[in-house]
Formats: C-alpha cells, sequence, structure tokens
C-alpha cells in the first residue's frame, strides 16, 4: 500500500498488469505502427520524414536524404 501512495505522490499512473502498462505507453506508436506509417511508406515509395516521394532503393526523399547524410556525417566526425 506505501507503494501506491508513493507512486500517487510521484504522479506515476499506476497499471493492473503490465500488458496495459505497454499498451497505455505504447499507443500512440502502436495505432500509427496499425496505420503502418513507416512501413507503409517505404512500401509505396514515401519519404518517411515526409509526404514526398522517396528517391528508389532508400525511404527518404531528396531533401531528407541529404539532411540523413549531413547527419551521419556529423555522428561519425563526433565518434
Ligand atoms: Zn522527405
Amino acid at each position: 500500500m506505501f507503494k501506491k501512495l508513493f507512486a500517487k505522490l510521484r504522479g506515476k499512473k499506476e497499471y493492473p498488469n503490465r500488458f496495459l502498462k505497454f499498451y497505455h505507453l505504447h499507443h500512440d506508436r502502436l495505432i500509427e505502427e496499425r496505420r503502418g506509417s513507416y512501413a507503409e511508406r517505404k512500401k509505396t515509395g514515401i519519404c518517411v520524414r515526409c509526404k514526398k516521394p522517396s528517391l528508389s532503393g532508400i525511404v527518404f526523399c531528396e531533401y531528407h536524404q541529404s539532411r540523413q547524410k549531413e547527419y551521419n556525417a556529423k555522428a561519425r566526425g563526433k565518434l
């Protein structure tokens, strides 16, 4: 019972079981996945960052592909 009180004080939500907890925590993502955003776009050739058509073989449009290259170069430079 102390655990429950403590959780309440910290504003944490208590779940009856971990499956429900998982569902609540990942609700948005699960819905999004059901709509098939990433996989669907990949399949239909639409950029996963915006709604432009993506380049063939990759999941980004021309703009986001160049942004991704920049990001990768920066990430590598840090290592
Ligand atoms: Zn894009």
